[in-house]
């Protein structure tokens, strides 16, 4: 449910996750805006998925930088009128490898600057674009949290995550689904879905090599979130289609 009509902005769009899900709604015709902390990152990007046919344009997007927000709000304002897509994908995982990134000697700092990106910032950067994305026609906002992020399986022995256990980052993805479960909440009755989604473990800087998923899989719950048809779920938690438990 998007077409060439519709406008969509990803937040740490210059690479990974987020560029390749900027590529494959960009080759559904949609217009994307590429969110990058470093404008000359996202030009670069920006320039890569216009040489393949994609409307692609670069904004200067630091997500811990509230007058960015103003910035991105008032030019999307101008040029488009609305909001259609908000993916929050900007992530940063600062745990210390293992094993030495035990939950008691996490800290304080590593957990402070995983929340001021994970959430602090989603929240505020949605909150400041909301008035955009209530003028769309089909509002959706997609929040790009993890498996890592979900307290049941973490308290689930035997689980896939249960031994992977990265404190500062595990309860910022789960604070991130709070916030989606929050804001669905508030927004049913509104023509805006707000979903939480798994991206899959993707080779990614972030990922790692060792990753199982490759990028192409790895952008497809992103896209398939952002393009729900007006039947589509509000206020859940997935990866590729299936419903995780929280
Ligand atoms: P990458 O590390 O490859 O990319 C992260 C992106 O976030 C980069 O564009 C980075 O910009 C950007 N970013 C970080 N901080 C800021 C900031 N302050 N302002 C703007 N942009 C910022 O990660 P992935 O592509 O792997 O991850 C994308 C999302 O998916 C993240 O939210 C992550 O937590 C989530 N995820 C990833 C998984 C994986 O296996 N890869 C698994 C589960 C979830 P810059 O290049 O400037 O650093």
């Amino acid at each position: 449910m998007a077409d060439a009509n519709t406008v969509a902005l990803i937040t740490g769009a210059n690479k990974g996750i987020g560029l390749e899900t900027a590529r494959q709604l960009g080759k559904l015709g949609v217009t994307v805006l590429v969110g990058s902390r470093v404008l000359a990152r996202g030009e670069e990007a920006a320039e890569v998925l216009r040489g393949i046919g994609v409307d692609a344009r670069a904004i200067k997007l630091d997500v811990l930088d509230p007058a960015d927000y103003g910035a991105v709000a008032e030019a999307i304002g101008k040029e488009f009128g609305r909001l259609d897509i908000l993916i929050n994908n900007a992530g940063v995982l600062l745990d210390p490898d293992r094993p030495n990134n035990h939950t008691s000697t996490t800290p304080q700092e590593v957990l402070r600057d995983t929340f001021d990106t994970n959430f602090f910032a989603v929240v505020a950067l949605t909150q400041a674009l909301l008035p955009l994305l209530r003028k769309s026609e089909a509002g959706r906002i997609v929040n790009l949290s993890s498996i890592l992020g979900s307290l049941t399986l973490h308290a689930t022995k035997g689980s896939y995550v249960y031994d992977a256990k990265t404190f500062a980052y595990d309860t910022s993805k789960a604070a991130l689904n709070s916030f989606t479960i929050h804001l669905a909440h508030e927004l049913a009755g509104t023509k805006i879905k707000v979903n939480s989604a798994h991206p899959g473990w993707v080779k990614t800087e972030m990922g790692g090599a060792g990753a199982v998923m490759e990028l192409a899989d790895g952008a497809k719950t992103s896209v398939q979130l952002a393009t729900l048809g007006e039947d589509g779920p509000s206020g859940g938690y997935f990866h590729m289609g299936e419903s995780l438990p929280w």
